[in-house]
């Protein structure tokens, strides 16, 4: 069966992995620092803390932008489930702006919209929490402008997007955001196992992030409120341990290492699926992806890191799409059910129909396999078993 996604681990990884274990601290050693310095490095942004998932990172995030109950967060419901529940985990409300159908990621419009009239009835979100879906980065310079006029936090959800380029910086660069959040589970752009890291440019969340990461716990002298000797730390607020060990900092410091490798082999096989099935029968029966050449006006300067690779399947039965092609060795995957559709959001009073476009997407959405160790004769399989279940 070939996976839809895949993580690619050579001897490399290995070794560093095995360096720490035989010559190095398992945690809070050295690794860790020199990992966050290379995605500061890599991303441009100016602080890093890293941490032990993605979804750890968007709960200290929130948790830094101060938020709480009382307070709204919106993001998009075409996403894994983790964008939402961080704010339920701050005792926040949520709430969801619907996708474009075109790019699959938050719609502008949709966005101007709902922040107008949340304007009038007083509802407007304390954060923004936007997901650059598939990896392809949101239009962050439209949406930081649209939110400018209003206290609100701007959150990039960049699970997918890690070597990734927006207006010529990395996705994590922070050029228009507060705080962009990356993950690296198996099937993103690198991995560490577990783990996740939060970026900022600036100093006043990097100190929250830290401190919430790290159970609420202080060391800083200019901190204390009293000074017993150099033992001696406080607790400040309800924090957690969400630490990353330096043993998965040293796979991610490997891993990070061949990042361009990985995107630059994504990309490949994205295009080369563009030209195959564009080149079949089947082509008017289903909607590819935006190739960065169709992409917003900054074509030239923004490139996906193409995590994920979905069609739309435009005929009533993508379930028997789906199975077919599992049945002939292909591992197809369905990204995302919406979130407001699952029955812990839908008792939180949300319905189906609310937010069309994220909704149609799912009932259309397969996924199909790419990572970077997929070789070219996997990929025409795939591609003539989807003819096979499309004709
Ligand atoms: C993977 C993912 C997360 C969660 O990351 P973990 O490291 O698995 O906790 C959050 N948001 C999105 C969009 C994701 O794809």
């Amino acid at each position: 069966m070939i996976p839809y996604g895949k993580h690619s681990i050579d001897q490399s990884d290995i070794d560093a992995v095995v360096d720490v274990l035989q010559n190095k601290f398992l945690t809070q050693g050295e690794t860790v620092p020199a990992f966050e310095k290379a995605l500061c490095d890599y991303t441009g942004a100016r602080y890093c803390t890293a941490v032990n998932s993605g979804t750890s990172g968007l709960h200290v995030a929130c948790l830094a932008a101060g938020v709480g109950p009382g307070q709204t967060v919106w993001t998009v419901p075409n996403s894994f489930v983790a964008s939402a529940n961080c704010a339920l985990y701050c005792g926040a409300d949520v709430d969801f702006v619907d996708i474009d159908p075109l790019t699959r990621n938050l719609c502008i419009k949709d966005l101007a919209d709902k922040l107008a009239s949340a304007k009038q009835n007083g509802t407007l979100p304390n954060v923004l929490i936007v997901v650059h879906f598939a990896g392809a980065s949101c239009d962050m310079r439209a949406i930081s402008a649209l939110i400018k006029p209003y206290d609100i936090v701007l959150i990039e959800d960049a699970a997918h997007g890690l070597g990734g380029r927006y207006e010529g910086s990395a996705i994590g660069s922070c050029q228009f955001s507060d705080m962009a959040v990356l993950s690296f589970h198996p099937v993103k752009s690198i991995t560490t196992a577990e783990g996740g890291a939060v970026m900022t440019n600036h100093a006043a969340f990097a100190e929250k992030l830290v401190l919430y990461a790290k159970h609420g716990i202080t060391r800083d002298q200019s901190k204390l409120t009293q000074h017993h000797g150099p033992w001696y730390y406080e607790q400040h607020v309800l924090g957690f341990n969400y630490r990353l060990s330096d043993l998965h900092a040293a796979l991610g410091l490997a891993q990070l290492a061949k990042l361009d490798n990985f995107v630059a082999r994504r990309e490949t096989l994205a295009k080369r699926y563009h030209e195959l099935i564009s080149a079949t029968p089947i082509a008017a029966k289903v909607q590819l992806p935006l190739l960065n050449s169709d992409n917003v006006e900054s074509t030239r300067l923004t490139k996906s890191a193409w995590h994920l690779f979905m069609i739309e399947v435009l005929q009533p039965d993508r379930t028997a799409v789906y199975e077919k092609l599992v049945a002939s060795g292909v591992g197809v995957n369905v990204h995302y059910i919406p979130i407001h559709w699952q029955p812990f959001y839908a008792r939180r009073g949300f319905r189906r129909g609310q937010f069309p476009n994220a909704e149609r997407f799912y009932q259309r959405a397969i996924t199909l396999p790419l990572f970077p160790d997929m070789t070219f004769e996997q990929q025409d399989h795939v591609v003539e078993a989807l003819q096979g279940a499309l004709l």
